[in-house]
């Protein structure tokens, strides 16, 4: 079976886990854990980082840090993983819905400012399966309204908007770096910041909501949410070779495109010309001209040994979910991109044959 997504591990990963596992640091003090949060923010280009235990934990501390409450209303794309809706819920905020947008499948842009009340607090964005959302125009909206940005670019390791990266932009963004992200510690996730204020109070709710002066005294209810050292060891080195995955994966997705570009019942997630993906995960849409629905075009692909993944499915359709709506309201896109597309076979690891193959299969449904 061709995985949809499987990590790349050469040689340093095995040599840093020996040195933790040498010195016996393996919890979450010693050195990979600072050595990690120093390289990556200053890769995405923010001044302060803080690793946590998962990317859905980097959301739940953000969340937090952000004073986010009970009363607060927080805009989020409906499809979307569900790891943003729970950070605003843990927190009994209320989370708003905003549709996609047909060809980015990122919350439309033009749709957040009527979604805007005197309770809402933040607006949080996320850049699915790699692909930037529309930032100056997300960041205007925030300011004019007074609103916080938390970007979730658990996806998004070195995408870009005009030049600069995503995650660079939001008061805290929020990395993943889960087995099938663009770099992996096994399971893990890191918040991003400039401020020195949410930079303290993240590292605090992180640890118990304990105050770094003194030991086992919480002044909060906070969490465990920190990353070994075993895990920071993994990420200092696949973050060595992240731009080296970033080209791979960008060869791949030219090839995936060239290949399937005229196969009529395939769409495709548009990049927009000032936007550059990193390819996270290459998918398609299943569109009318299909005679297959997604279901069964998953199937077909599975039993020629190719894995592939359903794209999320859009929170607004989940029924422990229609609570946090008006049920007249619809999200059209979310709606047909979540049951219409797929990712395909994305790895670093995957061959330009592999994807030949891949695309002859899909050619001769
Ligand atoms: C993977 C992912 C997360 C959550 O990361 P975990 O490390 O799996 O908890 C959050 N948001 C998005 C968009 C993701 O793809």
């Amino acid at each position: 079976m061709i995985p949809v997504n499987e990590p790349l591990f050469i040689s340093e990963e095995k040599k840093y886990l020996a040195k933790c596992i040498d010195s016996g640091w393996v919890s979450s003090e010693g050195p990979f854990v600072k050595e990690f949060e120093e390289k990556f923010s200053s890769f995405v280009g923010k001044k302060y980082g803080v690793a946590v235990s998962n990317g859905t934990a980097a959301l739940e501390i953000a969340v937090g840090a952000l004073d986010i409450k009970p009363g607060d209303e927080v805009i989020l794309p409906t499809f979307t993983i569900v790891s943003c809706l729970n950070a605003i819920l843990t927190y009994g905020a209320k989370p708003v819905f905003v549709d996609s947008e047909s060809e980015t499948w990122n919350m439309d842009a033009d749709k957040i400012e009527e979604k805007i009340t005197k309770k809402t607090k933040a607006i949080m964005v996320v850049h699915m399966y790699g692909h930037p959302c529309d930032m100056e125009k997300i960041m205007k909206i925030a300011k004019k309204h007074k609103l916080l940005v938390i970007e979730d670019a658990a996806e998004a390791h070195g995408s870009t908007y005009k030049g600069k990266k995503a995650g660079s932009f939001g008061d805290i963004s929020c990395f993943s770096f889960y087995g099938n992200k663009t770099i992996t510690t096994g399971e893990g996730g890191m918040c991003l910041t400039d401020s020195k204020e949410l930079n303290d109070k993240m590292r605090f709710l992180r640890d118990h909501g304990m105050k770094a002066e003194k030991k086992y005294w919480h002044e909060v209810v906070g969490f465990n949410y920190r990353m070994t050292n075993m895990q920071a060891a993994l990420g200092c080195a696949q973050l060595e070779r992240l731009n080296s995955f970033l080209k791979i994966k960008k060869k791949n997705a030219i090839l995936y495109e060239k290949l399937l570009k005229n196969v009529p019942w395939i769409s495709f997630q548009t990049i927009k010309k000032e936007m550059k993906s990193n390819y996270w995960m290459f998918s398609i849409l299943v569109n009318e001209k299909s005679k297959h629905n997604q279901d069964e075009i998953i199937k077909i692909l599975k039993e020629k040994g190719i894995d592939t993944r359903n794209v999320f499915h859009a929170a607004s359709n989940m029924p422990v979910h229609k609570k946090h709506f008006n049920k007249k309201e619809l999200f059209k896109n979310s709606d047909y991109i979540s049951k219409r597309a797929l990712s395909l076979p994305s790895s670093t690891k995957l061959t330009q044959s592999d994807i030949r193959y891949i695309a002859n299969i899909i050619k001769s449904i």
